[in-house]
């Protein structure tokens, strides 16, 4: 039994509204996670028997709603499909206003992110099993990765000065700038 609803793992709790795809980071690797990752996920869509069948010979304009509606749906499910790949093998980035705010990113977030892809990777080339040590590891990194996200969304402030104070007592000017701006 393999599981298909990737959607019910990677639930959207934690607010990731503010991180965008980074795409200048990818690379020849990731471009082909991307392609073996969508390609996995389209397998779950199929192409609806209506679009091939319908108004054969393109003659006349198709006024079925019932074939526009299953059109969009599946149009709908090859852009979510999209969506998810790009969540799952893309790096991610903060945007620009929430960079300054989530200034704990890169020493707990980026780190548990990393190791989440990787981990989540291998559960995809594994087949995506439902049970067994490369399942239950997967999803014990994607709940540190989500905790940490969220821990670093409750205590920016604490983190912001604890940044500062980290800086000052290395006596380092410039990654004192760095770490607010988190790049
Ligand atoms: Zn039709």
């Amino acid at each position: 039994m393999l599981c298909n609803n990737t959607a019910a793992i990677d639930d959207d709790s934690t607010g990731t509204d503010c991180i965008a795809p980074d795409w200048s980071k990818v690379d020849a690797v990731v471009a082909n996670e991307f392609s073996i990752v969508l390609d996995d996920l389209l397998q779950n869509v199929l192409l609806p028997h209506e679009a091939m069948t319908c108004c054969s010979g393109h003659v006349a304009k198709c006024t079925d709603l019932s074939h526009r509606l299953i059109i969009d749906q599946y149009y709908s499910d090859e852009i979510s499909c999209t969506k998810q790949c790009v969540d799952l093998t893309v790096p991610m980035k903060l945007t620009k206003h929430s960079q300054f705010n989530v200034p704990g990113w890169c020493d707990i977030v980026k780190v548990n992110n990393d190791v989440s892809r990787s981990v989540f990777l291998e559960w995809v080339y594994c087949g995506r099993p439902c049970t067994g040590a490369v399942f239950e590891h997967m999803t014990r990194c994607r709940a540190r990765f989500k905790l940490a996200l969220r821990y670093c969304r409750q205590h920016e402030e604490q983190l912001k000065a604890d940044a500062c104070a980290k800086s000052l007592d290395l006596g380092d000017g410039s990654k004192f700038w760095r770490s607010l701006k988190c790049e």
